[in-house]
């Protein structure tokens, strides 16, 4: 019966048209917003309204929640749901938003603000529990991918590699034959990277994606997401791999062309 109010909820939620001001909100804070089709437009309209409305949102630190920060979080996070069945993240009840770059909270003081940890992080994502942002580094990510990172992407895809009720950097697959690809790609990958911070060179991972597989999978969907060529020419099978587990293809999206422009 739950599920049939839910879904009575939810369509009349999307039965309303979407506010004008949070497309605007979308067009300036999302910049994959403009990159997606009409139809990937669409859904991710569609999905963030849905965590909007079902989620805690709640500020820390000071912080005041405006439906920019929720439309502007809501967005990112529904980017890796696009292509994907899911249920909304429904284990993630609440996102908690700080201003910028906080101490982690902990669970067992309910993630008030008064007992904290000596962790500073500008994203969290904890098992069963909330994910925690940075809204600084939220907005200075969304608005540009070319930078690499986006801590938003990070902290779901966490969300999506602990709905199989194991922290291992594997989400659920459709298959053991599927288990089985992603084990031979992921761990070739990260093993690869982790040799590659042993000699201290130049890395397309970060270095906290060399801490355990964990980290490898968040961080590479960082790249999948936002530098889709990249990746693809740095990680083929990781990208091929991602490819077929997101069910989008990032390469194919209406990048803006790189300014060719000789400098003056
Ligand atoms: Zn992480």
């Amino acid at each position: 019966m739950f599920g049939f109010f839910q879904n009575r909820r939810r369509q009349k939620l999307l039965a309303e048209p979407f506010p004008e001001w949070w497309e605007a909100i979308l067009r300036r804070n999302v910049a994959h917003y403009s990159v997606l089709s009409d139809g990937e437009r669409a859904t991710l309209r569609d999905t963030a309204r849905i965590l909007i409305a079902e989620k805690s949102w709640e500020g820390r630190g000071g912080l005041h929640i405006t439906d920019e920060i929720k439309i502007t979080i809501a967005a990112v996070a529904s980017l890796v749901l696009l292509g994907i069945e899911h249920d909304y993240f429904s284990r993630v009840d609440a996102i908690l938003v700080y201003p910028d770059s906080f101490q982690t909270p902990n669970i067992e003081d309910d993630w008030e603000d008064d007992f904290i940890s000596e962790t500073v992080a500008e994203g969290q994502a904890v098992y069963r529990g909330p994910v925690i942002l940075g809204w600084r580094h939220v907005l200075d990510e969304s608005r540009d991918p070319a930078c690499g990172h986006n801590v938003v992407i990070h902290e779901f895809a966490h969300q999506l590699d602990f709905l199989d009720g194991a922290i291992d950097g594997t989400p659920p697959l459709a298959t053991p034959a599927d288990e089985a690809n992603w084990a031979t790609v992921m761990t070739a990958a990260f093993r690869h990277h982790q040799e590659q911070l042993k000699r201290r060179g130049e890395t397309f991972f970060s270095e906290q994606a060399g801490d355990n597989e964990t980290e490898f999978f968040a961080d590479a969907s960082e790249s999948f997401y936002c530098h889709p060529h990249d990746l693809d020419e740095v990680a083929p099978a990781v990208y091929e791999l991602l490819k077929g587990y997101y069910r989008v293809d990032p390469r194919a999206w209406a990048w803006p062309a790189e300014s060719n422009v000789p400098l003056g």
